[in-house]
């Protein structure tokens, strides 16, 4: 009933609970410090209701990059307590080498599907993102059914736009190709898809969709989450532009489903405030926090029966998810960068 009444402030009142959350009313019980990859203002709504329900404030230093080598360097005596991602590839990185601990909680269990989390219990998924198609309205039928499997096909030659094939983005696609078809069969995908691109792989997600609209591509590789953030761009309304000039299909939907990435969370090994850190784990994986979180950046929430109705959602509805388990696909990833150098995908 908190959670639902907090929901209902959340709704109603946003700026009367937000105050609130600022305000020092709280006794402190203690203390979480976040080193996050993401960006401060999609986690600030959400830790501000933790701290109102908790009195336990949270402390968050955000980094781009580095955030690995500052945990190696800082060893145990680290204040940090989590580490939050925009990606699964940190994730996976920062438990491989040992910095992590396990978290064995029923409710993290319950919230979060299996197969987006770790086993072993080192990360767990907050939020996911489909990597899906943004094809022109003008010159690709949206009824056709596509796969990423496709991309290769000769008749996309000098049709598709793409990122970097090292980006993370790109990384766990190639990665999950790999753990799907084996490696061989993965190279001469990817090859395909090389063969395929109008233009050598460069700028960012945002940047396909602006060279879709302009003629240079007719289908674009871009995350889901990046439609809700251009359609109601009012400070760059230009994107708003590039958003209406396509349809999203989302690819495999007769098949394995598309493809999602995921952002996340992991305890770290020498966590100083452990008990409380968990507590905030817990609490991004309830219903509340699921919803706030999920709509800040368009993102689709991880825990199932959490509402949908981001903008997104909106425009989206449902639609059949991979469920490949994606530690097993992460496993792949320094596997997927060398064959991206190997087919020499962005030169
Ligand atoms: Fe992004």
């Amino acid at each position: 009933m908190a959670i639902r009444e907090t929901l209902k402030r959340f709704l109603i009142q946003p700026l009367l609970v937000l105050s609130a959350a600022c305000g020092t009313a709280q006794a402190q019980t203690g203390e979480v410090n976040i080193y996050s990859y993401r960006q401060p203002f999609l986690i600030k709504p959400v830790l501000q209701v933790f701290t109102q329900e908790t009195g336990i404030k949270v402390n968050v230093v955000y980094a781009q990059k580095g955030l690995v080598e500052r945990l190696e360097n800082e060893g145990r005596n680290s204040r940090a307590d989590l580490v939050l991602s925009a990606d699964i590839g940190p994730l996976y990185e920062i438990a491989s080498k040992g910095l992590t601990q396990a978290v064995d909680s029923e409710t993290l269990r319950n919230n979060i599907p299996a197969h987006y989390r770790d086993p072993n219990k080192h990360w767990f998924g907050l939020t996911s993102r489909a990597r899906i198609f943004y094809a022109s309205k003008e010159r690709v039928n949206a009824d056709e059914p596509l796969r990423y499997e496709d991309l290769a096909d000769p008749k996309w030659r000098g049709r598709i736009c793409i990122r970097s094939g090292k980006h993370s983005y790109n990384l766990l696609l190639i990665a999950t190709m790999i753990e799907r078809y084996g490696e061989a069969q993965a190279q001469r995908w990817l090859q395909g898809v090389k063969s395929n691109l109008a233009r050598k792989p460069q700028g960012n997600d945002r940047a396909q969709v602006k060279a879709v609209k302009e003629g240079v591509c007719d289908l674009a590789l871009v995350n889901s989450y990046y439609f809700g953030k251009m359609i109601t761009n009012v400070q760059k309304p230009e994107q708003i532009g590039w958003a209406k000039s396509v349809n999203l299909i989302f690819p495999n939907q007769a098949g394995t489903g598309t493809h999602m990435n995921i952002s996340g969370v992991a305890l770290l090994k020498h966590a100083p405030n452990r008990d409380n850190a968990i507590r905030l784990m817990e609490f991004l994986s309830s219903p509340i926090a699921q919803y706030m979180y999920a709509k800040e950046n368009f993102e689709f929430p991880v825990r199932p029966g959490t509402s949908h109705s981001s903008l997104i959602g909106t425009y989206i509805g449902e639609f059949k998810a991979d469920k490949i388990e994606l530690w097993k696909a992460a496993a792949n990833l320094s596997k997927a960068a060398k064959l991206v150098d190997r087919v020499g995908f962005d030169e």
